[in-house]
């Protein structure tokens, strides 16, 4: 996988840091173990991976892509680069996303933009573009990505690969760097449903050094993926939402979706279509919940305790501050924290975040109502496939309107997956089938991907 990535990397930019000698170090450290007799460490040992670099490593550089964190080199491992250590997986580098996962193209990174293998003119979506690609070039056949508002989906729908958005607080936070604590959630990625499913059972667990990790079993998503290889889903309730289904999504991704709900019914599940009245309005509520809750994390990005220091020397210490925020930061990310701290000051919170709060709510209610009847939901994972760089980064809009589909899920703190469902017939481009389900209910993703695949 080294000389993988000495050979393509160059072109596509997945990585921001290769580990180099210190993977095959941690490979031969496996190796070493199994010659010796032990017993291997999991599943996984000795197979590498792609890590977001938004994760901390002591080992190497976490950037999150941002020049405010250039070179910063974090003081402890995060919970979920640990688990990876201990079960013998080797981290083969960092990967590319945008600017503290803020974006859906990779195109938000200081370091320059990931292209897409498919088509190198093309985005491989994000803000996960980096691991997506890694995977779908061949450089890792694990990775991980984070999910905040489709992060992980979104770019592997792009890039025809599969990656789960894991029920939120089932994967610690504990050194993943914060964009919006109450989305954020790490999750697995690989080419295979079953390659996933190991890996989410590695990365899973209750850490209480997380306060918002929740204290039950990791779920059996192993076995459901086993299961669900059988390709029987008789006794499967499938609902279609159609509120994620739009004569304003691309014409092929449509008739890929169509196609995949045909193969689901052939498969034996029962397909029936429900309503879901407020994800109308997800895509409002989530860009001023992220945006208050980026205001409030990105603060600590004061030239004092981490990475960038502007200081001419007469400088006061406001005046550092501001100097190195200006400086540190791209254009998304001010854009958010002013849209944020608008949305939070006295005046405006009510309004603003506080309406927020109460969709939101109603999103959880309407996901509830949708499960009574079923056991999984469908959608698309994006209403288009990649796109030309360049094509929307000066329309944020544009940009959001390609999260249309997953951020619910996140709203809801529900658990989603995006698994490859084909080409599109109109530019031959991959497109993604988004299955979702309740919280701490993984393993129905599991199941039904692995039969779909
Ligand atoms: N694209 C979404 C955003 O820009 C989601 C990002 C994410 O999941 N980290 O906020």
């Amino acid at each position: 996988h080294l000389d993988r990535i000495a050979e393509v990397d160059g072109g596509l930019g997945a990585f921001l840091h290769v580990a180099g000698e210190q993977a095959l170090v941690s490979a031969k450290e496996v190796d070493s173990a199994l010659a010796a007799g032990e017993a291997p460490a999991s599943p996984l040992a000795g197979v590498p991976l792609a890590l977001k670099d938004i994760f901390t490593t002591t080992d190497m550089p976490t950037t999150c892509a941002s020049k405010v964190l250039e070179n910063w080199v974090a003081p402890y491992d995060a919970t979920l680069t640990s688990k990876l250590r201990a079960a013998g997986i080797p981290i083969l580098g960092k990967t590319n996303l945008d600017e503290f996962a803020m974006g859906s193209s990779t195109e938000n990174s200081a370091y320059g933009p990931t292209r897409n293998p498919w088509d190198v003119s093309r985005v491989p979506g994000g803000s996960g573009g980096g691991s997506a690609a890694a995977l779908a070039s061949r450089q890792a056949p694990l990775a991980i990505g984070t999910d905040t508002g489709g992060s992980i989906r979104q770019p592997a729908a792009l890039t025809a690969t599969v990656g789960t958005k894991p029920t939120y607080g089932t994967v610690s936070r504990f050194g993943l760097v914060a964009c919006a604590s109450s989305l954020d959630q790490g999750g697995p990625c690989g080419r295979t449903v079953l390659d996933t499913a190991l890996l989410h059972e590695v990365i899973a667990g209750h850490d209480p050094r997380d306060s918002t990790s929740i204290d039950a079993p990791v779920r059996p998503v192993v076995a459901a993926a086993r299961e669900g290889a059988g390709g029987n889903l008789r006794g499967v309730k499938v609902g279609v939402v159609k509120e994620l289904h739009s004569d304003s999504y691309q014409p092929g991704v449509l008739s890929s979706f169509d196609a995949a709900v045909a193969q689901l019914t052939e498969l034996g599940a029962e397909v029936v279509e429900v309503s879901c009245p407020n994800f109308e309005y997800a895509l409002a509520a989530y860009y001023l919940i992220l945006p208050s809750e980026v205001s409030s994390n990105l603060a600590r990005f004061d030239a004092m305790r981490y990475g960038l220091r502007i200081d001419e020397g007469d400088m006061s210490a406001d005046q550092v501050m501001a100097a190195t925020r200006a400086a540190g930061f791209g254009p998304e990310v001010k854009r958010r924290i002013m849209i944020g701290t608008y949305a939070l000051s006295a005046g405006y919170y009510d309004a603003y975040y506080g309406q927020a709060l109460k969709v939101r709510t109603l999103i959880s209610r309407d996901f509830d109502r949708a499960y009574e009847q079923v056991d999984v939901l469908v959608s698309p994972t994006s209403p288009f496939t990649a796109w030309k760089l360049g094509e929307k980064v000066g329309d944020p809009l544009a940009m959001y309107l390609s999260d249309l589909c997953t951020l619910p899920t996140n709203l809801a703190g529900h658990c989603a997956m995006s698994v490859p469902s084909g080409l599109s017939a109109d530019d031959g481009l991959p497109v993604g089938l988004q299955i979702m389900a309740p919280a701490l209910a993984d393993e129905r993703l599991y199941r039904v991907g692995a039969a779909f695949e």
